[in-house]
């Protein structure tokens, strides 16, 4: 089973493989570069609307200031009345319905592309060639996939056919290995989660919660996002959700602080795993990755080796910008492993191609809807099975 290593003990080498490893070495980032970020997170905003409402950045960098209009509903979305995940087969199935959208691209719109045709020519290939873009698999890619399509072009006899050989494609690129390095077990195992503004930080961490709570473990939240009390509401109704523990201080209390004590608590309490909420945005995003910084060295005072992971969210309907959003954290945060959210809302699920072919970190989850199952375990071959 995907997640196995939520279970105590579990002796899945495979599964453990997603969770436990070391952070990657890294560079400190000037800031003049983590500046950049603006321009992600702006032309990331059009999509978040509804959540995250924007506001103009403010010059001033009075860290108690609160410039952030709270969203109009963080409130985590009510379970679904009958969750088909229990089925057998039910954890595919949210994955299919999540990527229909993505699939609907690749799958009908292809079969379009032969309409009247037998053979596959130039025309077919530009179209082809728009369609994977539209699907946001990136145009280097994408340019690359159809230059060696056009190589087979002659032995391809349907649109059947071009799936097939597209999918070998995409399963390759998904494949790519990267570089993970194992810890020890930890207990509590400490996992920082980060992203900006929207992406869906607090509903994963809830999702993870409940995750780890159905395999028997013991979880504890920190709600170290203390820009907004709204905020910290919307993690404590998901902490109640997963039956989670949560330590939580004051609107405006020091994230820093909170993680501390989440992490003493934690230990006080035999807890297995602490996920520790943080905020998207401050005045600044230096501000943000100095506060991200600061967070992590105050955790691992209190327990050396922690954080052991650091996971870093994105938000698929952004598309190409998760990519630059993914290059500053990292360069700020030696991120360990991504989360995709969203996938369900966007055609853009290609973004996965586009993330695992060009960044040298772990895509651990996908997010396939707003419900507390609809967090999985990244697995690319079910991954391009449920893409055609
Ligand atoms: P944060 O600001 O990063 O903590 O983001 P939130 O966790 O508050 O999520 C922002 C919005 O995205 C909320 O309305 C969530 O319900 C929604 N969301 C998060 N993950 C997913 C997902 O996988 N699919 C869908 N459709 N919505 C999601
Ligand atoms: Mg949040």
């Amino acid at each position: 089973m995907a997640l196995g290593w939520f279970k105590k003990k579990a002796p899945d080498e495979d599964d453990r493989s997603n969770e436990e490893q070391a952070a990657q070495s890294g560079e400190e980032t000037p800031d003049r570069e983590i500046d950049a970020l603006d321009t992600a997170q702006t032309a990331a905003e059009p999509d978040m609307q509804a959540d995250a409402p924007a506001e103009p950045e403010q010059a001033s960098s009075s860290p108690d200031q609160e410039i952030e209009a709270p969203p109009e509903d963080m409130t985590p979305p009510e379970p679904a009345p009958e969750p088909d995940a229990e089925q057998a087969g039910g954890f595919f199935k949210r994955l299919k319905n999540g990527l229909s959208k993505t699939r609907k691209v690749l799958t009908t719109d292809i079969d379009e592309l032969f309409t009247g045709k037998v053979k596959v020519d130039d025309e077919m290939l530009e179209d082809l060639e728009e369609l994977l873009i539209t699907a946001d698999i990136g145009v280097q890619t994408t340019m690359d996939i159809v230059e060696r399509l056009r190589k087979k072009a002659p032995r391809i006899s349907g649109p059947e056919d071009l799936k097939e050989i597209l999918k070998d494609e995409i399963r390759a690129l998904l494949n790519i290995d990267v570089e993970e390095s194992r810890e020890p077990a930890a207990k509590p195992h400490v996992i920082m989660v980060i992203g900006v503004n929207g992406v869906g930080k607090t509903t994963t961490i809830g999702k993870l919660a409940a995750k780890a709570k159905a395999a028997g473990q013991e979880v504890l939240i920190a709600a170290a996002d203390t820009f907004r009390a709204a905020a910290i509401e919307q993690l404590s109704i998901w902490a109640e959700r997963a039956d989670a523990d949560i330590v939580k201080h004051k609107e405006n209390s020091d994230p820093a602080a909170v993680a501390y004590d989440s992490v003493e608590a934690a230990l006080a309490r035999g807890k297995d795993l602490v996920l520790i909420d943080t905020a998207g945005r401050l005045h600044t995003k230096v501000n943000l990755m100095e506060e991200l910084k600061k967070i992590k060295r105050s955790v691992s005072k209190k327990l050396a080796g922690a954080p052991h992971e650091t996971l870093l969210v994105l938000d698929a309907t952004t598309g190409q910008n998760a990519l630059s959003q993914a290059k500053l954290f990292n360069e700020a945060m030696d991120i360990t492993g991504l989360a995709l959210t969203k996938l369900d809302g966007t055609a853009k699920g290609g973004i996965v191609v586009a993330i695992t072919s060009s960044l040298n970190i772990p895509l651990h989850y996908i997010g396939v809807g707003e419900q507390i199952d609809d967090l999985q375990a990244f697995d690319p071959e079910k991954f391009v099975d449920a893409l055609f």
